[in-house]
């Protein structure tokens, strides 16, 4: 159980545990020392009283006297005995009470009776002023049960006072001694959502919290500065590729036709014009995602109706669609807008569509839709195609991921990447659902 707790409710438990210890065993403690000075106090003032009975015998012309008014606190009983046993003086009406207790010479003793707790001491056989005397003082423990007696109520109700206190301190010294732990999950929790600029609030104090953080931003600066490297270089060799392929597609063209009858010459021209348009392909797709992804794709955003987009599509479409006899169904309300980039909705469409009639049957059926949901517009491009094995379907957006990329020639696998871009460029979510020999359908959320 205590493995499942957050680091937040252990530290309160452990500073509560530690502070009603420290607070028990102090006062215990004191509990301790007061009593035992209490108990000395009261010893030391009941020898007292009965050094001062005694110095009250007296012998007068050979008769045993007493001297009554002796100075003893008002809750103190004597009992001062002859030679002979007999009585010679007492105080107090309670006296009688202690009757039964034995005699101990010297010894304070603590004597409970229905009337309270008691201290007793007995002076033993004393010669005083050539007579023998026995004194026994009896003095009442009820003030020192007392302050005994309210320093335990004062723990009593001080100790849930401070259970509570030691909660609240705890939860909240906790709550502020995690708070930079808090913020670099928060940061790191941004960071692994693509957005590499997130930083950690430098901490104020100049403690192992704060060299931490300074640590973890100075990583993170550099990651930043590497990933910005390695998209320039995507971005800058997708650029100086452009080029060289356009002038080798430009050769070609002139070569095939400067080809005369030669066929065989002119099949193999025709496969470098393929692969040239497919190069140039990439590169295009590659540019546009590496600017996009560096945020150096201008987006702007406008409002459009959606019917005009999914119905260009399906025009610009046409001569797949025929080739494949797939039917092409638009399902949308006439008057549903959005308010997003155009071309990049459109591009968005157009490589969702694509993929449908790529990965679709012949005489095959695609479906497009659109609906609003409260703030959203919800896009579904539906295919009855071959569709995509479970176990390949989380790596579908990955840049180049191809399924079947040895079937599959005219595929670059960077049309669901780019997709992914635009959704994440508007704020929306792409997802796919498929069922292989059945069909795929994507879907993409786009907030209005
Ligand atoms: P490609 O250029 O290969 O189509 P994409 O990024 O567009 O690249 O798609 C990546 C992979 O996802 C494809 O190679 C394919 O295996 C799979 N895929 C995409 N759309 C569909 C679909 N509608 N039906 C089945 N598989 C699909």
């Amino acid at each position: 159980m205590f493995g499942k707790m957050k680091l937040r409710d252990k530290m309160t438990l452990w500073f509560t545990i530690l502070t009603l210890l420290s607070v028990t065993v102090f006062s215990v403690a004191v509990y301790g020392i007061i009593h035992v000075v209490l108990k000395d106090l009261a010893a030391n003032e009941i020898r007292l009283s009965l050094g001062q009975i005694l110095s009250h015998v007296e012998n007068e012309d050979g008769v045993l006297s007493f001297e009554s008014g002796i100075p003893v606190p008002s809750d103190t009983m004597y009992f001062v005995t002859e030679e002979n046993g007999s009585e010679l003086f007492s105080y107090g009406a309670d006296i009688t009470l202690f009757d039964s207790v034995p005699t101990k010479p010297g010894e304070v003793r603590t004597i409970s009776r229905e009337t309270g707790t008691w201290l007793l001491l007995d002076s033993g056989v004393m010669t005083v002023d050539d007579f023998q005397v026995q004194v026994r003082v009896v003095a009442s423990n009820a003030r020192n049960e007392r302050v005994l007696s309210t320093i335990r109520h004062v723990f009593l109700i001080a100790l849930p006072v401070l259970f509570l206190l030691a909660i609240i301190g705890g939860r909240s010294i906790a709550g502020r001694s995690l708070q930079p732990i808090r913020q670099v999950v928060e940061s790191a929790n941004t960071i692994a959502k693509g957005d590499l600029s997130a930083r950690i609030p430098p901490a104020v104090a100049q403690d192992e919290l704060g060299e931490m953080t300074a640590t973890l931003n100075h990583m993170l600066d550099n990651v930043e500065a590497a990933f910005k490297r390695e998209k320039q270089f995507a971005s800058d060799a997708s650029h100086e590729l452009r080029t060289p392929v356009a002038i080798l597609r430009a050769y070609t063209e002139t070569l095939i036709q400067n080809a005369g009858d030669d066929e065989e010459r002119k099949a193999s021209l025709n496969t470098i014009l393929t692969e040239c348009a497919r190069m140039e392909k990439i590169i295009s797709q590659l540019l546009t995602l590496t600017r996009g992804q560096e945020g150096r794709y201008p987006i702007s955003m406008e409002e459009f109706a959606l019917l005009p987009v999914f119905e260009g599509v399906r025009e610009a479409l046409t001569d797949k669609l025929v080739e494949k006899n797939n039917a092409f169904e638009i399902s949308l309300d006439p008057s549903l807008t959005i308010q997003a980039d155009q071309s990049l909705i459109t591009e968005l469409v157009l490589n969702l569509a694509e993929n449908a009639i790529k990965y679709g049957k012949e005489n095959g059926h695609i479906h497009a839709s659109a609906r609003q949901e409260s703030d959203w517009v919800t896009l579904i491009v539906k295919d009855n195609g071959i569709g995509i094995p479970e176990e390949t379907l989380p790596h579908i957006f990955e840049r180049f991921y191809q399924a079947d990329a040895a079937r599959n020639r005219s595929g670059t696998g960077l049309g669901l990447s780019i997709c992914d871009w635009i959704v994440k460029a508007h704020h929306g979510t792409i997802r796919a659902e498929s069922k292989p020999g059945e069909g795929s359908s994507f879907i993409v959320k786009l907030p209005l």
